[in-house]
């Protein structure tokens, strides 16, 4: 019989990287559920901006950027006093516990088959953002997922809501936190910690569109980090940049199809009519009975205006607080010194189980 699983309190953390400003495939795929889960649960959402250099940043373009993702989270609704918001390299346990995790390796029994190098090497975010010039990306590109599950398992959260490309860098972090504690297992066990230190990050892909794709290329998805801003739809753009994309956005020379089977082939399509449905709140197939027999000429212009009535509410008041950036430095110290309570006290326990002598 299994032994019984340690119940850990439920918590929720996320990230998103100042590489940019959100986009529409952010508040679709992750943002909309940060907001949502504040109802329920206790949620730590961060600016990573350790991750945001793994590759290069510009140094006054990232000290904007994280002001940026900082106001579009309070923008979206999320609420910084009842809940944590902070950027990631105002606590130094993230980076600490990324460096246990990037060691911590025992040969024995369970584990003994996996390589560590080897899950990395299988992470397809590191192989697309690296690109063919692999031996030229640098070693944070290539241990994020690490520092990853580093920035969830300091708080010991239990609950990660992220979009579709995620998915595989939390397996990553299950299995982490699982390494962890079976390596650990005795010095968890003499410490008084139970059968497991860290919980199993169970990862959220729940939003109203967990996929959004490039506008450019059906077969890329939307990213803050893609050179051609005509690709995204940023939660920044006025009106008219958000009708012009619509417009030059890729599609086929075909009319919308009556049949959701039909979307399978067509990629660009396919993402269109996925996001008037997330944006509507409707199926796919709603969208198809009300523009099936159509073209896109017709659709297009629709999608604009919803995009337009969705987004406009959240792009005024991210305005409005962009340029306070005293009263975005002070949430960003307010939610670093509250997260950093919390790691400390995991990192002190990390320290003890490991075998360091501390203060
Ligand atoms: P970058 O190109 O720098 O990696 P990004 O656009 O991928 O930027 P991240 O900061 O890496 O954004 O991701 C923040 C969150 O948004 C994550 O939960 C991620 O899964 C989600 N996300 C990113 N892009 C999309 C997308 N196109 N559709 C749905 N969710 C997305
Ligand atoms: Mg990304």
């Amino acid at each position: 019989m299994d032994a019984p699983k340690p119940a850990f309190k439920e918590k929720v953390f996320s990230g998103v990287q100042p590489t940019g400003n959100l986009h529409l495939g952010n508040y679709l795929g992750a943002i909309v559920k940060f907001v949502e889960l504040q109802k329920t649960h206790d949620c730590i959402y961060c600016v990573v901006d350790l991750h945001a250099i793994t590759v290069w940043q510009e140094p006054e373009e990232l000290t904007k950027a994280i002001r940026e993702v900082t106001a579009a989270f309070i923008a979206c609704g999320i609420d910084p006093k009842q809940h944590i918001v902070f950027n990631q390299s105002q606590v130094a346990e993230h980076a600490e516990l990324a460096w246990v995790f990037n060691c911590v390796a025992r040969l024995g029994w369970v584990f003994n088959c996996v390589a560590r190098l080897g899950w990395l090497n299988r992470m397809t975010q590191f192989k697309e953002k690296a690109g063919k010039d692999r031996e030229n990306a640098s070693v944070g590109l290539f241990a994020y997922p690490n520092l990853m599950a580093a920035d969830i398992l300091v708080y010991r959260a239990t609950h990660v809501p992220v979009g579709e490309d995620q998915k595989q860098h939390l397996e990553l972090s299950r299995d982490i936190a699982q390494k962890f504690n079976n390596d650990y297992g005795a010095s968890i066990r003499a410490r008084g910690f139970g059968d497991a230190f860290f919980p199993q990050p169970e990862p959220l892909i729940q939003g109203p569109a967990t996929r959004v794709m490039s506008l450019r290329d059906g077969a890329k998805k939307m990213s803050k980090s893609d050179p051609s801003d005509q690709s995204r739809i940023n939660l920044t753009d006025d009106p008219d940049a958000i009708a012009l994309k619509i417009r030059r956005a890729k599609t086929d020379p075909e009319p919308l199809p009556h049949d959701e089977k039909a979307l399978e082939a067509r990629p660009e399509a396919d993402n269109l009519v996925g996001i008037y449905a997330a944006l509507a709140g409707i199926t796919k197939a709603q969208v198809l009975n009300q523009f099936g027999g159509g073209q896109f000429s017709a659709f297009k212009p629709a999608l604009s205006d919803l995009l337009v009535a969705k987004l406009s509410p959240v792009t005024a008041e991210m305005r409005r607080l962009k340029d306070d950036t005293a009263y975005i430095d002070s949430v960003l110290a307010d939610g670093s010194a509250r997260a950093q309570a919390l790691a400390a006290e995991t990192m002190k326990a990390v320290k003890d189980i490991v075998g360091f002598v501390r203060r």
